[in-house]
């Protein structure tokens, strides 16, 4: 591991922090610490990490929102650091969009072993925290949304759903995908969340909402977020 390779730390037990703080900067790793799913957020946005390192019971959710959250904009390996020891739990955090689970107690030599591998899995470098798609934009470290000049406020359900739309720009993302990655494995069946939300998110991104200039449903398959290049609508 290259020395100062920045590890975030998303974890409540003062105890663990502290063993992994102790731990980790031994071996010349950089670590940054957050105790719950929204300072985890920020933080990865703030100074995005090469590692992170995750509890899933946190005093403000459960650490799989953080994964979902992340993965909106960011590809940073993503190790779960979890008592849950069930299957069911191993593959609901992997099919978040984890990358590994270890199983508390562990190791430190396995410890190195998975964030070894981890990083050398990860993609080039993480995504910019700023996407832009056609007159919309968002910048996730600041948390804003920007249609034309104008500020948009949306809810973070609302959010989240635009953000992966920005990002897959000019693709069509299915009801399933869509479900999946906002709601969880849990709710690959429910559209009418979809289609209450993206209802919600045309009302306040939208000039007219009844006909769409952005936000574009493709019947029967899911939306697709237009980069820009389809015909302007009159
Ligand atoms: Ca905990």
């Amino acid at each position: 591991m290259t020395p100062g390779t920045k590890v975030l730390v998303v974890e409540d037990d003062p105890q663990m922090v502290r063993f992994l703080r102790a731990t980790l900067t031994a071996h010349d790793l950089t670590v940054a610490v957050a105790g719950g799913v929204a300072a985890g957020a920020t933080a990865a946005a703030a100074d995005p990490p090469d590692v992170v390192l995750l509890d899933l019971g946190l005093p403000d959710g459960d650490g799989l929102e953080l994964v979902r959250q992340l993965r909106v904009w960011s590809a940073v390996p993503i190790i779960v650091l979890s008592a849950r020891g069930r299957e069911d739990d191993k593959v609901a955090a992997l099919d978040a969009g984890a990358d590994d689970y270890l199983t508390k107690p562990f190791g430190v030599r396995e410890l190195f072993a998975r964030i070894r591998v981890a990083l050398r899995h990860r993609p080039g470098a993480t995504a910019a925290p700023v996407l832009t798609a056609g007159a919309i934009t968002i910048d996730d470290e600041r948390h804003e949304v920007r249609v034309e000049d104008r500020v948009v406020k949306l809810t973070p359900i609302e959010y989240r759903l635009l953000a992966l739309l920005v990002r897959h720009a000019g693709k069509v993302l299915t009801h399933r995908m869509l479900l999946k990655e906002i709601w969880g494995p849990n709710a690959v069946e429910h559209v009418h969340y979809v289609r209450v939300h993206m209802a919600a998110l045309r009302a306040k991104v939208e000039a007219n909402p009844s006909r769409p200039r952005w936000l574009l449903t493709e019947p029967g398959v899911g939306y697709r977020l237009s980069d820009g290049s389809d015909a302007a609508a009159p």
